[in-house]
């Protein structure tokens, strides 16, 4: 029997996403909604029908070319209602600049993993592999799990990047697939958790623990929000759980909010929720870090855009070896 999931995109030469040099992999597909969200485009589990205002000339071929009227091409935009849209492509082919394409699509196994594994002289040299992210890989759990195996077979290293919200059942079954998993863990206040994620924390707690006692190698990934989750007594309280409960975690990123979804908002019509939110700031991500390390992590690092003193925006990159050049 043929496998096949719905995948967003692939992504080359990632070093953020795992050790080495990543290809990673974003499957679609997400039951949480992090009010903070970067890839809005793999939260729903289906393709979608996008438009890019910079790049329409206006022609109106799409609307022509639909055969269900569900392009409408107003001064304000496209309105676009995706209800009637059965993702038959005549738009995306008609358009003659790209502006319109269908995001996301549907990958048999073999021939996805035929592709991941293209890049294995990167893997190699590097000590990298392939990251499945999404969305929450674990809604296509088998799909997953089958993609992993596969790439395993071939010796190459699969990492699992998950938000940990997922049936005791089928994260057991599943991430023993991986050769790591990079698991979130955003807020630890139950009450916070709910409201800025959509779920509760209490089984991603559990599952953590699940991947400790199978001896997983783990890292955690706390992503620093303003105002959200960048309180230091929120830090202390992921790295007192990681010391207390997670003796296979090697490495706790700490990753700095940064504003570059914003164009992927607009795609689908919507605004930024935190677009107004300042980037933290170097000191408060140093500090942070500071306090994990303090409370017994071994191996803590940050990342991501700060903003100075005079609030000038810079980018930095404090990890040693995270840059990586690919031919
Ligand atoms: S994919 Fe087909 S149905 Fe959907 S908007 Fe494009 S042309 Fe219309
Ligand atoms: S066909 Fe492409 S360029 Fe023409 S109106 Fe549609 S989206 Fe814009």
């Amino acid at each position: 029997m043929t496998i096949a999931g719905q995948i967003t995109n692939i992504q080359r030469c990632s070093t953020e996403d795992g050790p080495g040099i990543r290809t990673t992999l974003f499957l679609k597909g997400c039951p949480l909604h992090c009010i903070w969200c970067h890839n809005i485009e793999t939260i729903s589990a289906t393709p979608r029908v996008v438009w890019r205002e910079t790049k329409c000339i206006g022609d109106r071929a799409c609307v022509q070319a639909c055969p269900n009227d569900v392009l409408v091409l107003t001064a304000e935009g496209m309105a676009i209602d995706h209800d009637r849209c059965d993702l038959c492509g005549s738009c995306q082919e008609a358009c003659p600049t790209g502006a319109i394409e269908i995001m996301g699509e549907t990958r048999d196994l073999d021939e996805l993993v035929e592709e991941l594994a293209r890049d294995t002289p990167f893997f190699e040299a590097s000590g990298g592999g392939v990251t499945i992210s999404g969305g929450e890989p674990l809604l296509q759990h088998d799909f997953a799990a089958a993609i992993a195996n596969g790439l395993r077979e071939r010796a190459i290293h699969v990492a699992l990047d998950t938000t940990g919200y997922a049936t005791e059942q089928v994260w057991t079954k599943t991430v023993d697939a991986f050769d790591l998993v990079l698991l979130d863990l955003k807020l630890m206040d139950e009450n916070k958790h709910r409201k800025y994620t959509g779920v509760g924390l209490e089984q991603i707690l559990r599952n953590a623990k699940i991947l400790a006692k199978l001896g997983i190698p783990a890292w955690i990934r706390t992503p620093v929000i303003p105002g959200h989750t960048d309180e230091a007594e929120n830090i202390r309280r992921v790295a007192s759980f990681i010391v207390e409960n997670m003796p296979n975690v090697s490495r706790y990123d700490l990753l700095a909010f940064n504003k570059m979804c914003l164009d992927k908002y607009r795609l689908f019509g919507r605004e930024y929720p935190l677009r107004d939110y300042p980037l933290m700031r170097k000191q408060t991500m140093l500090e942070l870090a500071e306090i994990a390390r303090n409370m017994g992590v071994a191996n803590v690092t940050w990342s991501g855009m700060t903003a100075s003193e005079s609030d000038e925006s810079e980018r930095l990159t404090n990890m040693e070896g995270r840059t990586a050049y690919c031919g």
